[in-house]
């Protein structure tokens, strides 16, 4: 088959499968809706349905924008663009046009993510940010991508131009870039986004500290994030490689949880490293990176001829951005198998750590303050559900205690 074919046909089965999802998960939620509540109180268990079926529908918004860019770009964009742009140096063509590509495609989906924050989430009372701190956020992320990416294109670019096996190459590059984006990700965050403030001292961070040590876990600090001031969610996470590794809590998941559930959860998340989760994630990411550059690095010279291109860098770089998402959407159902089967192992080690009860206990507080809706369809489940469903995470919890 023909390889452009072969990416359109991948494309209109990517936004076929996502709205038949979408409408199965709305139908299911619905009907869920009318059902006696589980977890939560019955006005909960509404407001909870209510939101995810309105995020449900801007998905749905959501992937009519990308599919109208995606025939834009495919069929038209790419030759417009490769044509407008009289720029000698191939390593300067690509710097400029994949980062006019990224913006145009930012600029189209703006409104869409203004909505989501300060219509949907605003209306369902987890909006904290104001608009300017959502465009200063806007301005800084878009900096980072404009002189990170940029980096990064001039090295592919290179690549490209100088070697026939480019994607090797690439390939090992890009491992570097991600290794290095997760080490660098706590400092980035806190120099330009966040304020984290230790609370290695404070009697909370001293039990976190004893727990990590009784695990043998090596953190640079145990610290609490201002997240308030965008969401009213609660969450935590390990953020950082190496050296850089640290424990950081929502400032909200510290104000909700009692002593014992923010135990719990750390728990959890010290068997995520226990089992060397993150490690394992990175290689089954490695795995596919490699298969699609690999991909990427034999098109045939008809494959752009037909796009009304020359085969060059800059769109080998744009081609690999549009389609790499729907690419790895087939491989999701897969990829969250695995992680699913990694949270109930780390739900068992944080259990056994700490307690059984104060985890089903913090599974519940998560459900109740970020009003989720703990039930999804089995088949949006299948490709969306990282996690497994609370309700299934606690059946667990109270079957495997002794
Ligand atoms: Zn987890």
């Amino acid at each position: 088959m023909e390889m452009l074919t072969f990416f359109l046909i991948l494309y209109g089965a990517y936004v076929a499968t996502k709205l038949v999802l979408a409408v199965l998960q709305m139908r299911f939620i619905r009907a869920e809706r009318q059902k006696p509540a589980q977890i939560l109180g019955q006005g909960q268990w509404e407001k909870a349905a209510d939101y995810a079926i309105a995020k449900e529908r801007m998905g749905v918004y959501a992937a009519g924008v990308e599919t109208a860019l995606f025939v834009f770009w495919a069929f038209w964009g790419f030759g417009w663009l490769d044509a407008t742009l009289a720029i000698e140096s191939a390593m300067f063509k690509a710097i400029v046009f994949v980062n006019l590509f990224l913006f145009i495609n930012y600029l189209i989906e703006l409104p869409l993510s203004i909505y989501e924050r300060f219509g949907i989430d605003a209306r369902f009372g987890f909006n904290r940010a104001t608009p300017g701190l959502f465009a200063r956020d806007q301005l800084k992320t878009l900096a980072l991508v404009a002189i990170f990416g940029s980096l990064v294109i001039a090295a592919l670019a290179w690549f490209v131009g100088s070697f026939a096996s480019w994607w090797l190459i690439a390939f090992v590059f890009l491992m570097v870039v991600i290794v290095l984006i997760n080490m660098l990700f706590p400092t980035i965050r806190a120099l330009m986004f966040d304020k984290f403030v230790p609370i290695d001292q404070t009697e909370i961070g001293q039990e976190i500290g004893s727990l990590m040590a009784r695990t043998g876990f090596k953190a640079s600090g145990v610290f609490s994030v201002d997240a308030s001031k965008r969401d009213a969610r609660l969450n935590a996470y390990f953020g950082g490689l190496g050296r850089t590794k640290r424990v950081v809590l929502y400032d909200t998941l510290i104000e909700k949880l009692s002593k014992e559930e923010l135990l719990a959860v750390l728990g959890h998340e010290l068997g995520h490293f226990k089992h060397k989760d993150i490690l394992k994630n990175m290689a089954v990411m490695a795995g596919m990176l490699f298969a699609f550059l690999a991909l990427f690095g034999n098109l045939g010279e008809g494959f752009f001829a037909a796009l009304g291109v020359e085969s060059s860098a800059h769109i080998l770089i744009a081609l690999f951005l549009l389609l790499s998402g729907p690419l790895f959407f087939f491989l999701m159902p897969i990829f969250n198998a695995i992680s699913r089967h990694n949270e109930f192992a780390a739900d068992r080690f944080g259990g056994d750590l700490v307690s059984r009860e104060a985890l089903k206990n913090a599974l519940i507080k998560l459900v109740q303050e970020n009003v989720k809706f703990p039930k999804n369809h089995p088949l949006y489940g299948l490709f969306y559900e990282t996690h497994p469903g609370v309700l299934t995470r606690i059946e667990r919890l109270e079957a495997e205690r002794a």
